[in-house]
């Protein structure tokens, strides 16, 4: 098991369920623009939220995107600072925004090089310490510090058995983020305030880096697989590598680094995390609807229709349920197509209907735990469903402070 680091009160590791997270797109010198992402992403269920300080302008705003989280939003999802070639300087010429933060992310290959590396790389941690906060080492391929890859590329050269270059790579990634993290201890910083990752773009990389990462150490680790591009491409492959890793047991917090849409909705990495987690049956943040994919069987669009409603009325209703009845998120509600598989998954969820398919009697039975207890049919068939999976929330899912 990994040692276990506290972020802003949100604990990453240990025995901990597994952390989402994500980062803001906006300007961070736009604090009005950036406390709204935060909190937008906070709303989906980003668990901790990092935001780029990258200049003076935007160093001197954490401040004020924390207070407005805190004061115009009610939001107090714990802020991570991604700092990369000037953040030992923003830390000392701004405690403010030091003090704002919950976290920090150090990426030991843009910290600068040879003397001066060591120098800003000790004033980071310092400023952890002083601040009393964890830290991320951050290890990225596309920033790996180049003096440690070409010594260990050269050291490999005069191998009589050469490893490939991806395998060279990958171990350099590794003893970056070892390397810095010992260091970071050897300066003061506590084992438990050290989070690390290791990001690549490709699947088989990140899986055996992160492979390596879990048998070499115990931090914390944290899971993206860096630019994976857009759309479903981008989903699909962070599906993938996380699920792999995350089945093994490797992995503490996970962010989606998907590609937005020009003007898209940034949330989407936040939906996709959870639904890893979710699928994976690692966690549980909203009701399972079940539905078929439907087929030659069905040839109208009602059950696609229903499914819809069915998503949409629960996505809606789980922000009063989430404070109200909070063990509705197992509930697991089946929306099928026709007979051939409608009863047998019907019966399976706790709620769930079977739709008539093309020829079939225009009914649809309904089942509850089990059990049939209804059959709906009509144009008011979706409201009725609707209703009865209000009803049976009341009746299954105790309210808050009533759990046993
Ligand atoms: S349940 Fe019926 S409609 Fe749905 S996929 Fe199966 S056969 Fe097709």
């Amino acid at each position: 098991m990994s040692a276990r680091c506290l972020v802003g009160g949100v604990p990453i590791g240990g025995d901990a369920p597994v952390v989402v997270q994500s980062m803001t797109n906006t300007d961070t010198k736009d604090a009005v623009a950036t406390a709204q992402q935060v909190a937008e992403l906070a709303a989906a269920g980003s668990e901790v939220v990092r935001i780029t300080v990258n200049n003076r302008e935007a160093a001197a705003r954490v401040p004020e995107i924390a207070a407005r989280l805190r004061d115009a939003h009610g939001c107090d999802v714990p802020l991570v600072g991604d700092f990369h070639f000037n953040g030992h300087t923003l830390l000392s010429e701004f405690p403010a925004m030091a003090e704002s933060l919950a976290k920090f992310r150090i990426n030991p290959g843009n910290v600068g090089r040879g003397a001066r590396h060591d120098r800003n790389f000790a004033a980071m941690i310092q400023a952890a310490i002083d601040h009393d906060r964890p830290v991320r080492i951050g290890v990225n391929a596309g920033s790996l510090d180049p003096e440690l890859l070409d010594g260990l590329m050269e050291e490999n050269a005069r191998r009589a058995d050469p490893v490939s270059g991806a395998e060279v790579l990958r171990e350099a990634m590794v003893q970056s983020a070892l390397s810095s993290a010992a260091a970071a201890e050897e300066i003061g910083l506590g084992h438990d305030r050290i989070v690390i990752s290791c990001k690549v773009s490709r699947l088989p990389d990140m899986v055996a880096v992160y492979r390596d990462l879990a048998a070499r150490c115990d931090y914390p680790l944290h899971l993206g697989l860096t630019e994976a591009g857009m759309g479903a491409k981008g989903i699909i492959a962070t599906t993938a590598a996380l699920s792999v890793l995350l089945e093994e047991g490797i992995g503490d917090t996970i962010r989606a680094s998907l590609t937005p849409e020009p003007g898209g909705d940034r949330t989407i990495e936040v939906r996709t995390c959870l639904d890893i987690l979710q699928s994976l049956g690692l966690r549980a943040f909203r009701p399972e609807v079940t539905a078929c994919p439907g087929c030659g069987r069905t040839t109208s669009s009602v059950f696609q229709e229903l499914a819809q409603s069915i998503q949409a009325h629960l996505d809606a209703r789980m922000d009063a349920w989430r404070t109200e009845r909070p063990g509705v998120v197992d509930m697991h509600v089946a929306v099928m197509g026709c007979i051939v598989n409608g009863p047998g998954e019907s019966r399976a969820a706790d709620i769930g209907i079977s739709l008539p398919g093309t020829g079939e009697e225009p009914r649809a039975p309904v089942y509850v735990d089990g059990e049939k207890v209804a059959t709906l049919e009509g144009p008011t068939l979706a409201e009725d469903f609707i209703r009865m999976v209000e009803e049976y929330v009341e009746s299954r899912y105790a309210p808050a402070g009533n759990r046993p």
